[in-house]
């Protein structure tokens, strides 16, 4: 199987198991695409060394990387000096860490205590909110709000360990979606100069706009700011989600936390909703989550498993993501090349072919032209479109309708040239020095023709981007190679 022709991108989070060069290039060999680095964990001088690692190997391979730093947002989690069993039926007192630290002497004889690290949630509870611990395992319903503390029953109860995560689906945890922590990791992954912004809990259109002109400030107007994947995982979040989506550079369907936030029995037709509307509205979407979870210990996924990666291909992601499988799991090289010949298997097969796209929510002369761009080539049965895009917004909108070939995208700018690797069927190549769009087309034919991309005879259709009397068209054009 060329992984080279393999349409439907790879996102892997980093960490300790995939850290090396030698790891990260084999897993780039087998078909990953983008790099995740998850910031609810490590340090910043281990995201600064392993990020490195990560643009020498595709220097080396000549392969792009995105480079996705993920904002760990307003996750509330439980402060506890020592472990703390509870079981069901059990009831537990709960305080936050303003309200512990105004109580003198507690008997912790009485009933057992645990405590949110987030100062003020208290004063949001109310009787009967759910309290859901460590992925949803240990779940606790408020019985009675005191003044520092409230009282809560156990439903299913387990050890409850110190720094784990809390959900309270239903009430609005009084944190902003950038919290002091993500405002030092947005600065540190500018510096990187990474190339997206996954923020975690979005639960409004403003805060990504936030987001935005934080980062403006800090690197200037004129210098290209890291894109913004929204990860759909707050319940609100399902409440704004076209608002969300139409501000938000690029999606993640974050079914890890958004299944207990909402009836994980929602989550795979929510899925389907998400995707939907970030196709319309031109945003690259990212399944994540569980996809081959088993591979953390094994070297094969399940059937339920490879089931889940081709369905998120049959309904036209642009990446499927791997978490733990890939960062500390104990087959990372494995999982993506799983991953990549299930997408490539159903790419392949008709399946992905019924119901091939939904309209674009908008139109503009940019939107037919592409459109037409790609009947035109299926129509002649082309082997590719070739384009020059700067921004990368053409090869997007030809990647909307998933064509049965790869679009091969030249650009002059890197940011442009790594962030297409996280769009469904666009192999990016980066051309420094631009005197002709028209040559550097050429020279990407010559080249792909080199590479074996391309064989002599195909048909490559061709858009040139190009300004006319301060207006701008694209020509279409078509070429033997
Ligand atoms: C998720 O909850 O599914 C997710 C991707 O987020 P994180 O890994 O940051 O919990």
């Amino acid at each position: 199987m060329n992984i080279d022709t393999k349409k439907t991108k790879i996102v892997a989070t980093i960490g300790p198991a995939s850290e090396d060069v030698s790891v990260l290039k084999n897993m780039i060999e087998s078909g990953m695409n983008v790099a995740r680095f998850n910031f609810s964990h490590g340090e910043h001088e281990w995201h600064k060394r392993v990020m490195k690692n990560v643009r020498k190997v595709s220097r080396q391979l000549n392969i792009p990387i995105a480079i996705i730093a993920d904002l760990q947002g307003p996750r509330v989690r439980i402060l506890v000096e020592e472990d703390v069993k509870i079981e069901k039926g059990e009831v537990i007192r709960v305080f936050d860490v303003q309200t512990i630290a105004k109580e003198k002497a507690i008997d912790k004889s009485e009933r057992k205590i645990i405590t949110l690290d987030c100062p003020g949630i208290l004063k949001s509870l109310r009787v009967s909110d759910e309290i859901l611990i460590e992925d949803g395992i240990i779940k606790i319903k408020v019985i009675d709000v005191l003044d520092t503390h409230v009282i809560a029953e156990v439903i299913n109860g387990d050890v409850i360990k110190n720094h784990k995560g809390v959900n309270i689906p239903d009430v609005e945890i009084p944190l902003p979606t950038l919290t002091e922590k993500d405002y030092r990791d947005l600065e540190f992954a500018l510096g990187e100069n990474v190339d997206y912004i996954a923020m975690s809990f979005v639960r409004d259109a403003e805060s990504l706009m936030e987001a935005r002109n934080y980062m403006r400030k800090l690197v200037g107007q004129d210098c290209p700011i890291p894109k913004i994947i929204s990860k759909i995982e707050a319940k609100q979040a399902i409440k704004n989600l076209d608002e969300i989506i139409r501000t938000s550079d690029a999606i993640m369907v974050a079914r890890g936390d958004l299944g207990i936030e909402v009836n994980p029995h929602r989550v795979s037709l929510l899925s389907k909703e998400i995707i939907k509307k970030s196709l319309k509205y031109l945003r690259p979407v990212i399944m994540a989550t569980q996809m081959l979870a088993s591979m953390e210990k094994n070297a094969r996924p399940t059937r339920a498993e490879i089931a889940d990666v081709t369905n998120a291909v049959v309904d036209h992601v642009d990446a499927v993501m791997l978490s733990a499988e890939a960062s500390v799991g104990d087959y990372p090289i494995e999982s993506v090349g799983t991953m990549a010949e299930i997408a490539m298997e159903t790419e392949r097969s008709t399946y992905d072919d019924i119901d091939l796209f939904s309209p674009i929510g908008f139109v503009s002369d940019e939107v037919k032209i592409a459109q037409s761009t790609y009947l035109f080539a299926k129509e002649m049965e082309a082997k590719t479109i070739v384009l020059f895009s700067e921004s990368g917004y053409t090869a997007r909108l030809l990647s909307h309708f998933r064509p049965d070939f790869l679009t091969l995208v030249a650009t002059n700018n890197e940011k442009t040239y790594r962030q297409m690797s996280l769009v469904w069927g666009v192999r990016s190549f980066l051309y420094e020095i631009i005197d002709s769009r028209g040559e550097i087309i050429d020279k990407l034919i010559a080249e792909s023709k080199n590479s074996g991309l391309l064989i002599k005879n195909d048909l490559a259709v061709t858009i040139l981007g190009s300004t006319k009397s301060g207006k701008k068209l694209k020509l279409t054009g078509s070429r033997i190679v």
